[in-house]
């Protein structure tokens, strides 16, 4: 998908043209010294600028805030621009610029589909106790005081990254990420999730940054503004404007310039950059603890990419986490677009020191774009639901007689989503040659030939082999004795494990352009468990009802629950059939 990032500041709009299937930035640029009301015009200049903007499928808006209500990427509707707009004393200097280009970009791109991807969302997975402050819990409430964390799209990314360098996924990896650049915020992400960051409520909180002060005593901002007789404004300058790099150095905010001075000898300098990189490595530390160890430690930003000598302060006395810096690879270490990952520690390092180029506007045109797709799936209809079909039997009327003695009825206990399939009270036993299982549960109504459906756990459990078939086809497949209060059966076939698959009714088939007997993948989404299963096989028939069916062993693998959904692949070029094939 072709994505135009917009990226809007108070005075600033930056734009990016990224098609998400390459990766690839094809066009950027900027507009500076908007004035209030101006982000319209400004649109239309960066849109000039941006001459390769033919083709742009979607927008993706980079927004500051997203409060406790937005966990990820969303599409931007009249609701949910409202409710941006009700975050605004979150960020009042951010969203009111967000929301200027959001409207802008409306106006401008009537027919395109926007998405708003949150720089807070990556962060909603803190656990309470890291999202909390200890100040009144009334007063925090009220006013929406908590950590939420910020530069979410750059530590998601390089904490990616950092993991296919590594051959790793990264939902087996504990990393510590450090977007060090203008702003500066360290992330602690177990498992793939962010579950301690250092910036706070707003991004004044944790590490020194070019111009705020990051972490502070409340007590001494207060005492500083008795003293010189600061308003909240004034208050507000100081923490955000006037302190940090800039305020300690005396010479700006840029690190190259304190970095020369300090070569030079200037005191203010040289303490600036020992202040800078000591807050780093305390957040390492810091997070190392909070994670319980760290895999890896990832520098990024214009700070963390460039500054071999950042990099050399903060990475000094990690040896007790296992992590040793190559000083000749830090200092030759060179990050860009076609190779955006140089690792620096030593070969033997248990704890790996990665630098990785960030790329903010390519995240959020990917989380864009994988939005729009899922929401794309759904419209589309090819979300079905899926179930775990558990361990059962169908019972023919001959063996009913035999285990429940002669005439017996059935008694239905719970209807199933298939039209005229009912669960029922009674149980029986399966008795195999290695073990037995208890009370395994009969779907009614009566077949005319039994049919017993169990797992590969089952089956190793009850010491016998049974092929993947189709209901039904059950010639040839294992045999099994079965134990109901009044005798025992024992079959010589009949025993399976059913091959996953789809009900449907011929309208579902045309809807998702598939036919009796194709098979398909789908695909489900799960926390941590994502699965394509293959060789789904589609059953249409008047009376069913969409739903796709799999063992427990399936479900467990890709850890399923009540409710959940999956979406159909295969429309294209992916469906086999079944139809001409025999098997
Ligand atoms: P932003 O957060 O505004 O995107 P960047 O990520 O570009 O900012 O980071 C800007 C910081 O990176 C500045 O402090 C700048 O001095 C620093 N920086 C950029 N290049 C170098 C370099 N080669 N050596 C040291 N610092 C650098």
């Amino acid at each position: 998908m072709r994505i135009l990032v917009l990226n809007a500041g108070s005075s600033s709009l930056k734009g990016a043209v990224v098609d998400t299937e390459t990766g690839r930035r094809l066009a950027s640029g900027k507009v500076e010294r908007i004035a209030d009301g101006g982000h319209a015009a400004a649109l239309a200049t960066l849109v000039d600028e941006l001459d390769d903007v033919g083709g742009i499928e979607a927008i993706g808006h980079r927004v500051v805030h997203g409060g406790t209500q937005f966990s990820e990427a969303t599409p931007l509707t009249d609701d949910v621009i409202a409710a941006v707009d009700a975050l605004t004393p979150l960020a009042p200097l951010h969203l009111p610029a967000n929301l200027a280009a959001i409207r802008a970009a409306r106006e401008h791109f009537p027919g395109l589909p926007q998405v708003a991807v949150f720089d807070t969302a990556f962060h909603s997975s803190l656990p309470r106790r890291a999202s909390t402050y200890a100040l009144p819990t009334e007063v925090a409430n009220q006013h929406g005081v908590r950590r939420y964390g910020f530069h979410g799209p750059s530590h998601a990314y390089v904490a990616r990254r950092a993991a296919e360098h590594l051959g790793e996924d990264l939902r087996d990896l504990r990393v510590i990420t450090l977007h060090l650049g203008n702003g500066a915020s360290a992330c602690a992400i177990e498992f793939g999730r962010s579950i301690e960051t250092s910036m706070g409520m707003t991004p004044v909180e944790g590490l020194v940054m070019g111009t705020r002060a990051g972490d502070v005593d409340a007590g001494a901002l207060i005492a500083i503004a008795r003293a010189e007789g600061l308003d909240l404004d004034g208050l507000d300058n100081l923490v955000n404007k006037q302190s940090g790099l800039a305020g300690l150095s005396g010479v700006g905010n840029d690190l190259r310039d304190i970095e020369a001075r300090a070569a030079e000898g200037d005191d203010r300098c040289r303490l600036a950059l020992s202040v800078y990189a000591h807050r780093v490595r305390k957040y390492i530390g810091a997070y190392a603890a909070v994670l319980g160890g760290a895999d890896a430690i990832v520098f990024t930003g214009g700070i963390g990419e460039n500054s071999a000598a950042m990099r050399h302060r903060a990475a000094q006395h990690l040896q007790f986490l296992g992590a040793r810096l190559d000083e000749d690879a830090n200092r030759d270490a060179r990050v860009d677009v076609s190779s955006p990952v140089a690792e620096i520690s030593s070969a033997n390092s248990r704890c790996r020191l990665l630098v990785v180029k960030t790329d903010e506007e390519g995240e959020i045109a990917r989380a864009a774009a994988q939005r729009l797709a899922a929401a794309g799936a759904k419209e589309a209809g090819r979300v079905i639901p899926v179930a775990i079909s558990a361990r059962h039997v169908h019972l023919s009327r001959e063996h009913i007689d035999v285990l429940f003695g002669e005439g017996y009825a059935l008694t239905p206990k719970k209807e199933l989503t298939q039209p005229g399939q009912f669960a029922c009270v009674e149980r029986i036993t399966l008795v195999g040659p290695k073990s037995e299982l208890e009370r395994v549960g009969i779907i009614g109504p009566e077949r005319s030939q039994t049919q017993v459906e169990i797992s590969r756990t089952d089956e190793f459990a009850l010491g016998i082999d049974a092929p993947i078939r189709m209901s039904g086809d059950i010639a040839g497949s294992a045999g099994l004795t079965l134990r109901g209060p009044k005798g025992e059966v024992t079959l010589v076939e009949g025993v399976i494990q059913s091959q996953r698959h789809i009900h449907m009714t011929p309208d579902d088939a045309q809807r998702y352009g598939v036919q009796h007997k194709d098979i398909v993948e789908v695909a489900i989404d799960s926390a941590g468990r994502d699965l394509v299963f293959g060789d789904v096989v589609v059953r249409v028939k008047d009376s069913y009802k969409l739903e796709m069916h799999v063992d427990t062993d399936e479900g467990n693998a890709a850890d399923l629950c009540r409710g959940h959904e999956g979406v159909l692949y295969g429309t294209e070029g992916r469906v086999r059939s079944l139809r001409k094939q025999p098997r």
